[in-house]
């Protein structure tokens, strides 16, 4: 987004960025997947199969998609998964591992084992376990929660889990005043920004989110004035606070929906404004173009042999899902 350090001007901005015709991009897109699209369908009928997809996916997965959400909802949704027997999971590693984590009992496929994440990279079980051990002696109180952006061993010695959606709510609510906040920095500084609460972070970030920087918006936002910004929380403190609302991604796409404006600055992974193309044609988008490389590996091809050959399937130890799963259900009890 706006990387070669000029201003430009608002109909060049509008020529790069807004969202020209919503029906001839839906058309040229399902021309172009037709036959992979059916092909998908009938293997997902034939496996009793449910795709989740994450926000962040490329728009063509939108469509086999049976429902595409952000990491509390496809959350929520893994657990009332109905007949279905497989679940491919059309997002990162960790995403997947949470569905599994939820449904113990079915296959969980990722379509390629590449998708990982630079911030559930940023913290390990091990390392967790060192820091829990040091500042407990500390603050005898502490407890840990963690962002829903890690690996399920780390989650499994949490005492609960969070996502950008509900963290100041899991926080405000869980019974100590010290909370051990991993694994994104940005966050765990939004959290504080709102809690009276002792957030104590960890040293890691998005690396999507964290690129982007408050001169880009400011360029934006006097190029195109009566622009809303709309930013997520995993985005740097100096960036959250030039946005005029701070939310996760679904909870952007019902601002988008609702709001009286009709133009709005997307400052998030860039693949949500392909969701909000399709959901919300009558408004104007301008996107951070910054493209999450592990969300992208995920394609319909990659979908379609997941499927035909059931690969690649998500395991766990008994321990380590009994203990994450009892994080992501302290989530879903304090955090609603
Ligand atoms: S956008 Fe950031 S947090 Fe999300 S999967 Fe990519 S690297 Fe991880």
């Amino acid at each position: 987004m706006f990387s070669n350090g000029t201003l430009p001007d608002a109909r060049e901005l509008e020529r790069r960025f807004a969202v020209l015709d919503p029906e001839a991009y839906n058309r040229a897109a399902c021309e172009r997947y037709a036959g992979l699209i059916a092909e998908i369908e009938q293997l997902k009928r034939e496996r009793r199969a449910l795709i989740l997809a994450h926000n962040y996916q490329r728009p063509e997965i939108f469509e086999v998609a049976d429902f595409v959400g952000d990491s509390l909802e496809l959350a929520r949704r893994a657990r009332e998964t109905g007949n279905a027997e497989v679940i491919v999971f059309c997002g990162v590693h960790f995403m997947a591992e949470t569905a599994k984590v939820l449904n113990p009992e079915r296959t969980v496929l990722l379509p390629d084992l590449h998708a990982g994440c630079s911030l559930a990279d940023s913290v390990t079980a091990e390392a967790l376990a060192d820091r829990k051990a040091e500042l407990g002696a500390l603050y005898p109180d502490l407890k840990v929660v963690c962002y829903v952006n890690c690996t399920a061993d780390v989650k499994a010695i949490s005492d609960a889990c969070c996502t950008s959606a509900n963290a100041l709510k899991v926080v405000e609510a869980i019974d100590s005043q010290h909370v051990l906040f991993v694994p994104d920095r940005n966050l765990a500084d939004y959290v504080q920004s709102h809690t009276r609460k002792t957030i104590l972070s960890w040293d890691g970030n998005c690396y999507v989110h964290h690129q982007i920087t408050p001169s880009e918006i400011g360029r934006v936002k006097s190029a195109v004035p009566g622009i809303q910004v709309l930013a997520h929380p995993e985005c740097r403190k100096d960036v959250l606070a030039l946005a005029d609302a701070v939310l996760s991604t679904s909870a952007m796409v019902r601002y988008a929906q609702q709001s009286d404006a009709d133009k709005f600055l997307v400052v998030t992974e860039c693949g949500l404004s392909d969701r909000l193309l399709t959901e919300v044609p009558t408004k104007r988008f301008f996107k951070a173009c910054k493209l999450c490389r592990f969300m992208k590996m995920i394609t319909l091809e990659g979908t379609r042999d997941a499927l035909r050959d059931l690969r690649y399937e998500i395991t766990l130890p008994a321990g380590v899902l009994a203990g994450a799963r009892q994080a992501l259900e302290r989530m879903l009890e304090l955090g609603g």
